[in-house]
C-alpha cells in the first residue's frame, strides 16, 4: 500500500463510518479493469457488485450521461421527463408483463415499494399482508427489507423490526407451503440468490412456487436487484425459468452506477398505487434514465445476454477445473456471469490472496467466493484472469 492510498484510508477511518472496511481506494475505471489511487491495475470482478455490466465507462452511457446532465439533471415527479418515460416503456416491453413501472433510487427502497405494493393489494383482497421471503435471501438494508432479508447478521441489533414476514427454505416448495396461512399475501424471492450464497433456484421450485401463487391468490415477487439486466443470460432472471412473476424489483446493473431502482409490475398490479399512493423525490430521475436507456441500447447492441452465457460457461468450467484440482474447493454454481465457488475455507482469505494478484472478487457468505465480471469481458482477459486465480489459490492451498 503506498502513499495516496494509505493518505485517503487514513482520512476515511476517521470520518467514514465503519459499516465498510475499504482496503483499495478506486479512482478510475475502463471496460473491466479499474485503476487504484497509486495507478494500479487491477481486474474488477465484482462489476462494482453487479452494477458496471456493460463495463466501466462506456462510452455511449458516458455520453448519454454527459448530455442529460447539460441538459436537465432533475424536475420531481410533479413533472414528466422524456427519459424516464421512455425507460419506463422500455423495461414494461422487456418484461412482456403488460404492466407499468415505479422509479425509486436503490434496490432496498424498490423492494421497499414493492412490499407496499402487495400490502395495498392484500389490504383489498382480503385484508391479507404477510409475506413469505427465503432463508439465505438479501432483500435490503431499510428496516423493512431487513425484515424481508432473512438473516441474523442482517437484523440483529434492529428490534423491533417491521412485523408481516414470514420465512421458508429456499429451493424447498413443501417449506413454502407451511409457511403460508390466511394472512399470505405475497411470496417472494430472487431466482438466484446472490449474497446469501450464489444458488440458482431449481426449475422445480420457480414453478412450483409460481403454480402455489395462481392456488392462493398470492402475489409472486421477484428480486432482480442483482441478478437482472442480462446477468445470467436473459433481462431478468425469472425469464430462465418459463413463470412469470406479478411484480419484479431493479436496480444495481440498471444505470450502470447513477443511482436508480425500479419495480415492474404485470397488468394485474399496474393501477394498484393510486394517486399519492407512494412517492419519491429523485425516483426516475432523468440522468440515471437516460444511463439506463443506454445501457439497454449496449446491452442489445453488443449481444451481452448470450456472451453473459458464452463466456460464463468458460468461465466455470475454468472454476470446475479448480474444484478437480483443489480439495479445499468443493462445487461451483451459479448461472451466466454469476458464479460462486463454494470453498471449505474463509473465502475472504481467497479474496485478499485474488487482489494481492491483481483480480477483485467477492464473497457471498462465509464459505463462497463470489464472482459477478462485467458481461463484456474478453476471453483473452477471461484467460489472463483465470491465471491469476489459479496462483491466488496456490497462495492459499498450496501447490498441488
Ligand atoms: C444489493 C441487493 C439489494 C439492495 O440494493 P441496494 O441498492 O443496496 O439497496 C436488494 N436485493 C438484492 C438481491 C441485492 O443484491
Amino acid at each position: 500500500m503506498s502513499n495516496k492510498t494509505q493518505e485517503i484510508l487514513s482520512v476515511y477511518k476517521k470520518n467514514v463510518m465503519p459499516t465498510y472496511a475499504p482496503s483499495v481506494v478506486i479512482s478510475s475505471g475502463k471496460g473491466v479493469t479499474v485503476r487504484d489511487a497509486d495507478g494500479l491495475t487491477l481486474y474488477d470482478f465484482t462489476s462494482g457488485i453487479g452494477v458496471h455490466n456493460v463495463g466501466y465507462s462506456n462510452a455511449n452511457v458516458v455520453e448519454a450521461i454527459q448530455n442529460q446532465a447539460a441538459k436537465l439533471t432533475h424536475s420531481s415527479n410533479l413533472f414528466a421527463n422524456e427519459p424516464s418515460t421512455r425507460l419506463a416503456e422500455k423495461l414494461v416491453s422487456l418484461s412482456g408483463l403488460g404492466g407499468k413501472v415505479f422509479f425509486a433510487n436503490s434496490g432496498a427502497e424498490a423492494n421497499e415499494a414493492a412490499i407496499k405494493l402487495a400490502r395495498k393489494w392484500g389490504s383489498a383482497n382480503g385484508g391479507r399482508y404477510e409475506i413469505v421471503t427465503m432463508r439465505q435471501g438479501f432483500h435490503g438494508r431499510t428496516l423493512a427489507t431487513v425484515a424481508a432479508t432473512a438473516q441474523a447478521w442482517c437484523q440483529e441489533g434492529y428490534d423491533p423490526l417491521p412485523v408481516g414476514f414470514a420465512y421458508a427454505d429456499y429451493n424447498d416448495l413443501e417449506s413454502v407451503k407451511a409457511a403460508v396461512n390466511e394472512k399470505t399475501v405475497a411470496i417472494m424471492l430472487e431466482a438466484v440468490q446472490g449474497e446469501g450464497g450464489v444458488t440458482p433456484a431449481t426449475e422445480e421450485f420457480m414453478k412450483g412456487v409460481r403454480a402455489l401463487c395462481d392456488d392462493k391468490n398470492l402475489l409472486m415477487i421477484c428480486d432482480e436487484v442483482q441478478a437482472g439486466m442480462g446477468r445470467t443470460g436473459t433481462w431478468f432472471a425469472w425469464q430462465g425459468y418459463g413463470v412469470e412473476p406479478d411484480m419484479f424489483t431493479l436496480a444495481k446493473a440498471l444505470a450502470d452506477g447513477i443511482p436508480m431502482g425500479a419495480l415492474v409490475t404485470n397488468a394485474k398490479l399496474a393501477d394498484t398505487f393510486t394517486l399519492s399512493a407512494h412517492a419519491s423525490t429523485f425516483g426516475g430521475n432523468p440522468v440515471a434514465a437516460a444511463a439506463a436507456l443506454a445501457v439497454i441500447e449496449v446491452i442489445e447492441s453488443k449481444g451481452l445476454l448470450a456472451k453473459a452465457v458464452e463466456i460464463g460457461t468458460l468461465f466455470k468450467e475454468a472454476l470446475q477445473s479448480f474444484v478437480d484440482k483443489y480439495d479445499k474447493l468443493l462445487e461451483v454454481r451459479g448461472k451466466g456471469m454469476m458464479l460462486g465457488l463454494v470453498v471449505d475455507a474463509e473465502a475472504k482469505e481467497i479474496v485478499e490472496a485474488l487482489k494481492n494478484q491483481g483480480l477483485l472478487a467477492l464473497t457471498a457468505g462465509a464459505n463462497v467466493v463470489r464472482f459477478l465480471p462485467p458481461l463484456v469481458l474478453k476471453e483473452e482477459d477471461l484467460e489472463e484472469a483465470i491465471d491469476m486465480i489459479d496462483d491466488a489459490l496456490d497462495c492459499v492451498f498450496g501447490e498441488e
